[in-house]
């Protein structure tokens, strides 16, 4: 769901928070009618792991609204059978936007108005089956590709759009227990019998999911008291040294809770697969030890403020690297031009330039603030000001205008955006690769291993 946006406010032409749909698209090859953004109101996914058969099965139910008429686009990597639309058959299709992304679209033109879309589909990445009769599973995530976050697993809109998720898991043909870790409300219905409900601020960034036979991973389970006095349940699972990552995590915890707010997430997870990097969920990572500190931090800037679409995630990962780096101060003359926000509308993925030139430019901003306090307190603000909101990197920057009375047009044109340059001319599109070892791209046999 489009936060703040109910269904009243949905048709109304002036509200603001219309600027989070990315605009409709021609459906290509000569097809008539627009593909529509859409506003995911709830999503319930059901999975059933059969170990007879070493599947993974998953069904949909998700309720939408149609913001316009058009053709409802949603994603979902693996092949989707038995499309229905308001319980009747129809199909759908990839629909790619050229040099930027693909999506799946329904080929059914609809008025704008409320729906619902089932579908079934076959979960194959990030799954083994071993000998045994075991099964392990994650929705392992990666905000550097296109198409990586939960629609490599389960249907699912962009990051801009936050609805309610209900996840309901079942491991059939097992003989023994298993364990869900996953940053939801889990209850357990019965045994590998798992129902967990995500709050309706989440997107498809946000859940963290790891399946395994209870007992595989070492863990620790305990309390950690927030700044503000709440008891939030720490989970720390590994194979490497349980207590370095405990010690690690308290007191990056408390280093973030004193700088930027109490911790804003109901859970905290920590799995050290010690792999070489690491990556963000809200209130969870997957990391090893060197990154933890990064991760964590992304809890606020990433997952507790969050990107609403590829160009906004910039932000988070300059945060997250200017804090490992220290928070030092740099001078203009340290900044390099980019266009990491100036990409399509439709990017998913963030500019690998973030971690360097965009670090630079926050400290660039710190130097420029200090008299006002600098831009750790600016942050401090801003996290409490849009937690748990989508944003853009426009409203980041309006933000920042208006906080220290000032104008950083300019600024954002040249190293942000990458439209003022002096000639005039406008920067290609640089690789996504990553230049921060904190996001090293793994391999896919890497990531079959943290399972
Ligand atoms: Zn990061």
């Amino acid at each position: 769901m489009v936060k703040l946006f109910g269904v009243i406010a949905l048709f109304c032409a002036l509200n603001s928070f219309a600027i989070y749909f990315p605009p409709s698209i021609d459906r290509g090859e000569g097809r008539s009618g627009k593909a529509v953004f859409v506003d995911f109101l709830s999503a319930n996914y059901k999975i059933t792991y059969d170990l007879g058969n070493k599947k993974v099965w998953a069904k949909s139910l998700i309720t939408f609204i149609m913001p316009s008429s058009g053709f409802p686009l949603f994603d979902l990597v693996p092949e989707p059978k038995n499309v229905k639309l308001n319980g009747k058959d129809v199909t759908s299709s990839l629909l790619p936007f050229p040099n930027v992304t693909t999506m799946r679209v329904v080929d059914s033109y609809l008025e704008n108005g409320e729906y619902t879309l089932e579908m079934e589909h076959e979960i194959t990445a990030n799954v083994k089956f071993s000998f045994g009769n075991e099964v392990r599973s994650a929705f392992w995530t990666d905000d550097l590709h296109d198409r990586g976050f939960l629609e490599l697993y389960l249907p699912s809109n962009l990051e801009y759009d936050q609805y309610a998720m209900e996840i309901e898991v079942k491991v059939e043909g097992a003989s023994k227990d298993y364990d869900l870790i996953t940053n939801g409300a889990i209850e357990k219905r019965g045994t590998n019998d798992f129902n967990v409900k995500y709050p309706e601020y989440f997107n498809a960034s946000s859940i963290y999911y790891h399946l395994m036979p209870s007992g595989a991973i070492p863990k620790i389970e305990e309390k950690y008291t927030t700044i503000d006095g709440r008891e939030v349940p720490l989970i720390i699972y590994s194979n490497g040294t349980l207590l370095l990552y405990k010690q690690k995590a308290l007191a990056t915890l408390g280093e973030l809770e004193k700088d930027y707010g109490p911790w804003p997430h109901k859970k905290i997870i920590i799995y050290g697969g010690g792999y070489g990097g690491g990556m963000e969920y809200c209130g969870a990572t997957e990391t090893d030890l060197n990154s933890l500190g990064h991760e964590l931090t992304h809890s606020y800037f990433a997952r507790g403020v969050m990107p609403a679409q590829g160009n906004s995630g910039w932000i988070d990962e300059a945060m997250a690297s200017w804090r490992d780096g220290g928070y030092q101060q740099y001078s203009q003359d340290n900044l390099t031009a980019t266009r990491m926000a100036g990409h399509s509308v439709y990017q998913r993925q963030t500019d690998g330039a973030a971690y360097s030139s965009g670090m630079r430019f926050l400290g660039h901003l710190d130097q420029k603030f200090s008299a006002q306090g600098g831009l750790k307190k600016f942050m401090r603000f801003y996290f409490e000001k849009n937690l748990f909101n989508p944003y853009l990197t426009q409203t980041f920057e309006q933000d920042l205008d208006s906080y220290f009375a000032t104008d950083l047009g300019v600024l954002f044109g040249r190293y942000i955006y990458g439209t003022s340059m002096d000639d005039g001319s406008y920067l290609p599109l640089k690789s996504f690769k990553s230049d921060n070892p904190v996001h090293r791209i793994r391999s896919k046999s890497e990531l079959l291993e943290l399972l």
